[in-house]
């Protein structure tokens, strides 16, 4: 199985890029920002997750690990899986962890864009104008978002460096620029 962690901060492009990677190597693709957003908003659990993503908080790990492992179980024969926006915190990635040695699996490699903060915050206003988002549209959102991302998410990185499968790609060029950096890391092994 080819698992791919794709990381980055919000707005880095890990959504864009994942659509390339799905079609290039076949992968099925697990956006936990997706499932959120695909869930019915009458019920109970998508009402508390949007409390906190409309803050630009992170939902908790215990709702969203859930979630996480449900979306993996829906595909029992994939040839491999892109993890978008998950793990995002260190309880997170030692979740997945398990739950894919339960498996026998693991993840392969963690591919992290990386993208000046200044960036990120000109591409999330722009998606505003589209993604008709709540967290995209507001700066002080945004701000919380990122400040969050470092505080909560950033230490991810050295989780996966330490099994030896941290990849850094740069995340400023074209699309496809981006996606043939991304695609050599993989390739690469
Ligand atoms: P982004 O553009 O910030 O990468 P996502 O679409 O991945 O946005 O996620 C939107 C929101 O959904 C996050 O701000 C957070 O509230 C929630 N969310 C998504 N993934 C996770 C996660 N792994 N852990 C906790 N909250 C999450």
């Amino acid at each position: 199985m080819l698992n791919l962690v794709l990381f980055g901060p919000p707005g880095a492009g890990k959504g864009t890029q994942s659509e390339n990677l799905i079609n290039h190597y076949g992968l099925v693709h697990i956006s936990t920002g997706d499932v959120f957003r695909a869930l019915d908003p009458a019920s109970d659990l998508a009402k508390l997750a949007k409390s906190y993503s409309d803050k630009g908080d992170l939902v908790p790990d215990d709702v969203t690990i859930q979630i996480l492992e449900n979306e993996v179980s829906k595909h029992p024969n994939a040839k491999g899986v892109i993890y978008d926006g998950f793990p995002r915190t260190n309880a997170q990635a030692e979740a997945l962890d398990k739950f894919l040695g339960k498996k026998g699996d693991s993840i392969s490699m963690m591919i992290a864009l990386d993208v000046a903060e200044e960036e990120l915050k000109t591409r999330l206003l722009k998606r505003a104008e589209v993604s008709g988002r709540a967290d995209d549209a507001d700066p002080e959102i945004i701000e919380n978002r990122i400040a969050n991302y470092k505080r909560q998410t950033a230490p991810v990185a050295d989780f996966y460096k330490a099994q030896g499968k941290l990849r850094l790609v740069n995340g400023i060029g074209s699309i496809d620029e981006i996606f043939g950096r991304i695609c050599e890391a993989v390739d690469k092994g």
